[in-house]
């Protein structure tokens, strides 16, 4: 299905054979600061008005989805429910009930490895953070028990969540940009533009491509490259491609670095510097599984990867003094191992 993804140079229509509604479009861009990040948008439309008019429109649906979402805001519905979850069912939008049942999904294919209730842990790495120094072995042991992503309820029927332990902190960090993303670009969409991609910090979300383009071109982040050794591309569309990396967001203790991408199994952030990039239909499932991978064992996540329809992976990992390249079959040309 992949296959398709990557088209061939061949491919690639002369400008000349242009549609006539395709000959007037025009390049926009725009950009603000969302979620703790830069969002930006790039879309083509026939004029200023129609373009402004749409971004504008998916940049206030980010701005409804932070409201929901974010664990900075204390009066977010994400923060309301984890005050009020615990006693009883609480009802939620129909934005927080969906990204949660995705989450979920995330959470039993990778086995725990992405967990949305790992906030108690984050809580920690925060704390790391401002201290300099690692929980103990108590502090970790009580966060540990709280992260467990089957004790979260989703009732559908009646559009309820229910948190069975006092205590658990939901935390949407890995999943919550990727779901923006998607959405406004369904929202870009509905309004008639068609040709546009949705950065929201590292999740890219992708329609049709660019007038007379196979593709949208996208630079694929790794830890090993360098001014010698330029990021490798992709062309992408219709698509999403998220990257996590460990070596941006990391407190550093007794010489170690700790990734905020944390293992549920240790508690613990990530050690040493990688990066894990996946392609997906859809930028929520990219950015979720990107997280996963992260997590899971290499071996274990490349046959996740490949066992899921539209979905290839890409790990760069350390391997003593070098790098190490791992490939999902299906993951397209332009970096080294795809196909
Ligand atoms: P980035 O935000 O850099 O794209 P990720 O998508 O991997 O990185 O998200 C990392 C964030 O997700 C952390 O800051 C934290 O809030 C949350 N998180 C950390 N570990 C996990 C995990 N194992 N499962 C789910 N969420 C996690
Ligand atoms: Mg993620």
């Amino acid at each position: 299905m992949l296959m398709n993804l990557a088209l061939g140079l061949s491919l690639i229509p002369l400008p000349c054979q242009l549609s006539a509604r395709d000959a007037l479009l025009k390049h926009y861009e725009f950009s603000l600061p969302r979620m703790g990040t830069i969002f930006r948008i790039e879309l083509y439309a026939p004029d200023d008005a129609t373009a402004s008019k749409a971004a504008d429109a998916a940049f206030a649906r980010a701005e409804e989805l932070e409201q929901i979402m974010s664990d900075y805001r204390e009066d977010s519905e994400l923060m309301r429910l984890a005050r009020e979850g615990t006693s009883a069912p609480f009802p939620v939008s129909d934005e927080l009930y969906d990204v949660l049942a995705k989450s979920i999904r995330i959470s039993e294919l990778s086995h725990g490895a992405f967990d949305v209730t790992v906030g108690p842990l984050v809580e920690l790495w925060r704390n790391t953070r401002t201290t300099g120094r690692l929980p103990d072995a108590s502090e970790l042991a009580r966060a540990r028990a709280l992260v467990d992503y089957r004790n979260l309820e989703l009732d559908a029927a009646h559009r309820t969540v229910f948190l069975k332990r006092a205590g658990m902190k939901l935390d949407l960090g890995a999943i919550g940009k990727g779901y923006a993303a998607d959405q406004m670009l369904a929202l870009l969409q509905s309004r008639g533009i068609r040709q546009a991609m949705v950065v929201a910090g590292g999740e890219v979300a992708l329609g049709a491509p660019p007038p007379g383009k196979a593709g949208w071109k996208v630079a694929i982040d790794t830890p090993d490259t360098s001014t010698g050794n330029p990021p490798c591309a992709i062309l992408l569309r219709d698509a999403a491609v998220s990257t996590s990396g460990n070596s941006r967001q990391f407190v550093e203790v007794a010489g170690k670095r700790y990734s905020h991408i944390i293992d549920p199994s240790t508690g613990l952030g990530l050690e040493g510097a990688a990066s894990t990039t996946v392609i997906a239909r859809n930028s929520t499932t990219a950015d979720a599984l990107a997280t996963a991978l992260s997590v899971m064992p290499v071996a274990d996540g490349i046959r996740l990867a490949e066992s899921l329809a539209g979905v290839a992976g890409y790990m760069v990992r350390q391997a003593g003094n070098g790098w190490k390249r791992y490939v999902s079959r299906g993951f397209p040309k332009g970096c080294p191992g795809g196909q």
